[in-house]
């Protein structure tokens, strides 16, 4: 009866800061990773983030990912509608814990050490590019439609992600293990919101590199270096190719801002039947994105609410909701939170979907009511075409 034994997963070694619950000062926990690696499915697990501060967590999950991660996810039966995600890498933990009140995020400050803090807010404003089809320097030749070209598997769709970094993210961020604990649990933030939100899909990790993009204070400086054509981004798109990636970021140590994406555009693309030749026809097309080193740490679901961008996903109408968007492929709020794809505040990890609720609330509106919001939708939609875009998978190479 191993699995109903509890184990400690972090120990209350070090501690900095108030002895208030749950108060916003960073405080520094001795981790266990060993602990995490072996946990497993069904078992309780007391997480304790400080002295003041012990939650109960059932895992629910545990998986391996393709890059090597530990991944553990699970429910806090003492704070009801609180999920957490667990990722260890090397030495290093990084975590999320979805209280509905107060969320908390587990960054890896080196040394077998993770701070606890409140998980942030990002900044509002619009954070997405609409990328010109009508400025590809490419033909679009004409071939078979590209429905007979999709794989013939009928696996869950998988969104590859290659990330490239800049040499001051990497020392903002401390390690490598530090930097891929992070971006899994970026990553394991993501899925847990497609699947929260009834999506079949998911997305993984499937190459990380330094690249010499400028080190600008400015995110958008970074994400305009990272769409244009240049030498920097042949090697990049080298790299994304020898993977097949679909999907890639940069993390850059800015000051200003916290993700740009890049949206197909015109309005509409999606919509239009040889969306896939026309993105194909694109020399190594990827959908791209860049975060900066503090937000890959303590914005939940940032990389989830860049990701939509891409996959055509806007904010909520209250923002205006601009960009090439379908009416309901928005996010919505829900009082105090809201949906991955709002503009800023406190996300919870689900894409509106007015089938699902969150906290008895209903966490979309259907199409054909005013100010539809059903991202799921869209996703269900967009990501199968998404996934396929690259022109050689991972499984095809030799
Ligand atoms: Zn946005």
């Amino acid at each position: 009866m191993r699995a109903l034994l509890p184990t400690t997963l972090t120990l209350a070694a070090a501690f900095v800061g108030s002895l208030a619950p749950l108060a916003s000062e960073s405080r520094a926990v001795k981790t266990r990773p060993s602990v995490l690696r072996d946990a497993a499915p069904g078992q309780r697990v007391p997480i304790r983030l400080g002295p003041d501060l012990r939650l109960i967590g059932t895992v629910q999950r545990t998986v391996t990912s393709s890059y090597g991660s530990r991944v553990v996810r699970g429910i806090v039966e003492s704070v009801p509608g609180t999920q957490f995600v667990l990722v260890v890498h090397g030495d290093a933990v990084a975590g999320t814990v979805y209280s509905p009140t107060k969320p908390l995020r587990v960054i890896p400050v080196g040394s077998g050490y993770s701070a606890v803090i409140e998980a942030d807010s990002p900044p509002t404003g619009i954070d997405f590019l609409e990328m010109d089809f009508a400025a590809a320097p490419h033909e679009i030749p004409g071939r078979a439609p590209a429905s007979s070209r999709l794989r013939a598997d009928s696996d869950s769709p998988v969104i590859d992600l290659v990330v490239l970094f800049t040499k001051k993210a990497l020392q903002e961020i401390g390690s490598r293990d530090a930097l891929i604990s992070l971006l899994e649990l970026q990553i394991a933030d993501a899925n847990l919101a497609l699947e929260n939100s009834g999506v079949d899909g998911s997305v993984r990790l499937v190459g990380v590199k330094p690249a010499r993009y400028n080190e600008s204070e400015d995110l958008f400086d970074v994400h305009r270096d990272h769409v244009q054509e240049t030498k920097l981004n042949k090697r990049s798109r080298k790299f994304s190719r020898r993977f097949g990636a679909e999907y890639a970021t940069v993390i850059a140590a800015t000051e200003s801002g916290c993700g740009w994406a890049t949206i197909p555009g015109p309005a509409g693309i999606y919509q239009e039947r040889d969306f896939l030749d026309r993105v194909q026809a694109i020399k190594g097309f990827s959908f791209k994105s860049t975060i900066s080193a503090q937000c890959l740490q303590t914005v939940p679901l940032i990389l989830a609410h860049e990701l939509g961008h891409n996959l055509a996903n806007c904010h909520e109408h209250e923002e205006g909701g601009g960009g090439p968007c379908r009416p309901y492929a928005r996010g919505h709020r829900l009082g105090i939170v809201g949906t991955v794809m709002v503009a800023a505040g406190r996300r919870i990890p689900h894409f509106s979907n007015p089938a699902v609720e969150y906290s008895g609330i209903p966490t979309g509106v259907p199409r054909g009511e005013e100010d539809p919001a059903d991202a799921a939708r869209n996703l269900r939609r967009v990501l199968p075409i998404a996934s396929q875009i690259a022109r050689c998978k991972v499984d095809c190479e030799p």
